[in-house]
Formats: C-alpha cells, structure tokens, sequence
C-alpha cells in the first residue's frame, strides 16, 4: 500500500471527524522539545504548544519516564477505593502552590466547572447567600472551556451561539475596569470574580499593571472569592511560576490544567483552602479518571521539570527577546507586539488581502507553526524548553515571513 500523505490524512479526518476545528493544513507525527515533524519529515518549531499545555517541550523524557512507569503498575482506581499515588500528588502539589487541598479534574474546562461549583457552594453555606442567588462575575472577552455552563459566560458567539438556553447567574463586566468590577460587587448576591490573568484565547490581552492586585483587594474588601484561571498562563508559561505572582496576589480558587501534564494527557487541578474544598462533601462532585495514578505521577513530574529547568525564568528573558526583536520589524502587516514571558501575540492589520491565517500558512512553509486566534491575531508561545539560539532562528523566519507579503 502507498505511505499516506499530508493530503490523504487530511482528507480522513475530514470524512469521519466532526468539524469542530479548522487546522493548519500540517499533519505531525513527532515531537521533541520545542520542535514538531510531519508525517513528510519536514521539521517546524512549534510556536503553540498545543496552546500552552507543552510547556516541558514534547515528549520530555522525565515526564514520559513516569508515564510509562506507572503505566506498567496501575492506572485507575476511580475514586471509589484509594490509591497509593494519590496522597503523594496532593501533598506535592499543595505544597507546591501553597495551599490546603487540591481537588484534581481532566481537562480546563472540568477545572472551571469545579471552581464554579466550589465558589457557589461556599456562597451558600459560608458567606450566607440565599439558595440559588449566588452571582459569579466574568469579563468579556474570557475562555474558560466549552461546557454549557462555560459558553454562558462566554461574549463571544462562536462559543455561544446555537448553544441555548444558558445557565443563569453571571455577570459580564468589561476586562481590565476596575470601575465595572466596583459596581459589580456592590451587589450582595456576588459570590465570585472569575478571571484570566492575561486572556490568552481572546488574544493575549495583557491587563494594565496592578489590575489583579487592585481587583483582588477589592473582592476581599466585599468577602467575595477571587478566582483565577490559570490554565493557559500559569505554569511558568508568563515568566513566574503563576501569572498572578506578577502582583504577588494569591487567588483564593485556583484553576491549573494543559502543562501540569507537560501535554502528555488531560490533567487539571483546582486549588483552594479548607474554608472553600471542604464545603464539597463525599458525592457531590467527582470524575472517573479525575486524580488517577498516571495523572498523579505525570504531573509530579511536570512540576519538577518546571523547576528543575527553569523554565520560568527562561520564558521571562526569552519573553524579552522575542518582543524587543519582533517590534523591530519594519512592516505594514504588524500593528502590534504584546505579551508577557512567552505568551505574546502580533497583531496583524490585513494588507492586500493578506490576513494572519495567510502568514500562518506562510511561516509553516518556512518551518514555524502559529495558529490565528480571532481573525487577525497571531499568538507566538513556544515550548519554555527552547533556548536563545533557537528563539533567534525562529524570530528570523517570523521576519522573513512578514517581509516577504510586502
Ligand atoms: N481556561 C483557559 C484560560 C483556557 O485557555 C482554556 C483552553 O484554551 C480552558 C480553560 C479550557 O481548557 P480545556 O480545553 O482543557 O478544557
């Protein structure tokens, strides 16, 4: 039988695959590190990182050593019985972070339900809101997931549209306004303020400095829950371990998914002290595979690489590099650089019907893979494993590629 190409995987996804997803036309069979090959054998870096969950570099052979090590002895337990793995990644991550408990979930969007029901649960039985008035304020512009739930407090109608009815008891407010936030908790019934430190889907919208910070003290100042999604900013991924460590703020719910598990498989996490995880009694919320001794042992180890390779302080000066050397380029197709670490984006202004899905197929042609989030942003956000050297190359190629549609 002739070896499949690109086209004919393509076009077999396209057969038996729901269309819920329109790819760059690249088909990847390997990955190391910060780079990718496809199935012709052609190697690109990876600037996505499957959206910031490959933040260890693909296939790190510490994290796929505890992968298949556990994998030999035992993999699920469920919940219904205990496991000798389990205690061992609960107390490794709590300390870890710095809090009480844990409660362990699959994907991001599992994380924000959890916080979501953690944050109305408290809202009941500690701060005294009446059954079933409890508010959760969210900021426009925000991705947290998919769910039902999730797409309710979503502004954007691709997430939302032809999804109803919607769950209730949210408020949107603008992000980054303090003003908004102010009048939002005036109301008694606000139980919570979920939100992005930076909002990476929406397209790496950096808020102003002191914007957490402020918006933390005044969630206290109203004993309202502070709740940070961190699935795509934290873990390094900004430059400190935590995104929110750039204003030294401690979210009172945190939410953790993609590079716990280095991208190795779905884990996440919601962190929280007792007063909050211990309102959740036995049965009231749970996952099969939620805290199962593959997942225990891979995130262990994800966190140490984390550490072990300073990844964070890599991202925070090849962060620098990349922006200060990106801005440099002369071109009517770049209106904006911003971003924080490693998580940047360039904004694109369409330029003889040339848009950033068009330099995206470009830089792939040239060895670099970006995905357009939103029509005219591209974000960059490259393993944190790659070094100055390469950072360079691939800032290159970004120049050249831009260069060559004027
Ligand atoms: N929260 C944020 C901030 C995200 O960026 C994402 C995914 O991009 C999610 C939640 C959802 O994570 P998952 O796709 O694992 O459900």
């Amino acid at each position: 039988m002739a070896k499949m190409t690109t086209q004919d995987y393509i076009a077999l996804e396209d057969k038996y695959g729901a269309h819920n997803y329109h790819p760059l036309p690249v088909v990847l069979e390997k990955g190391e590190g910060p780079f990718v090959w496809d199935v012709e054998g052609k190697k690109y870096f990876d600037f996505l990182s499957a959206y910031s969950a490959v933040n260890q570099g693909h296939c790190h052979p510490k994290i796929i050593k505890a992968l298949k090590d556990q994998a030999e002895k035992l993999t699920l337990t469920s919940r219904a019985f205990y496991s000798n793995t389990l205690g061992e990644y609960e107390k490794f991550v709590t300390s870890y972070f710095g809090y009480d408990k844990v409660l362990p979930m699959n994907s991001g969007a599992e994380g924000d339900e959890t916080a979501l029901k953690l944050c109305r649960k408290w809202a009941y039985k500690v701060k005294g809101i009446k059954d079933g008035q409890a508010k959760i304020i969210v900021c426009d512009g925000n991705f947290h997931g998919r769910t039902i739930t999730i797409v309710s407090m979503s502004t954007d109608p691709d997430s939302y549209g032809g999804f109803g009815p919607f769950t209730p008891g949210f408020i949107k407010i603008q992000y980054n306004n303090l003003n908004e936030l102010a009048k939002a908790l005036e109301d008694p019934d606000v139980a919570g303020f979920l939100v992005e430190p930076i909002q990476g889907e929406a397209g790496v919208y950096v808020p102003d400095a002191g914007y957490l910070k402020k918006a933390y003290e005044m969630c206290k100042a109203k004993n309202v829950l502070f709740i940070a999604d961190e699935v795509q900013t934290g873990l390094c991924r900004t430059g400190k371990k935590l995104c929110c460590d750039h204003e030294g703020v401690r979210p009172d719910i945190l939410i953790l998914g993609k590079a716990l598990s280095g991208g190795v498989m779905p884990i996440s996490a919601v962190l929280a002290d007792d007063e909050i995880m211990l309102t959740i009694k036995p049965g009231e919320h749970g996952s099969t595979f939620g805290g199962n001794p593959l997942a225990c042992k891979v995130a262990i180890a994800a966190l140490q690489v984390l550490e072990e390779e300073k990844l964070a302080e890599n991202a925070e000066r090849l962060g620098k590099i990349f922006r200060d050397e990106i801005s440099k380029i002369q071109s009517p197709l770049i209106e904006i650089v911003r971003g924080k670490g490693l998580l940047n984006a360039v904004v694109i202004k369409p330029h003889k019907g040339k848009e950033a899905w068009d330099v995206c197929v470009a830089l792939k042609e040239n060895g670099l893979l970006a995905k357009p989030t939103h029509q005219h942003i591209i974000r960059f956000a490259p393993p944190l494993v790659i070094n100055e050297a390469q950072i360079r190359e691939a800032i290159d190629i970004i120049g050249k590629t831009i260069k060559s549609f004027e």
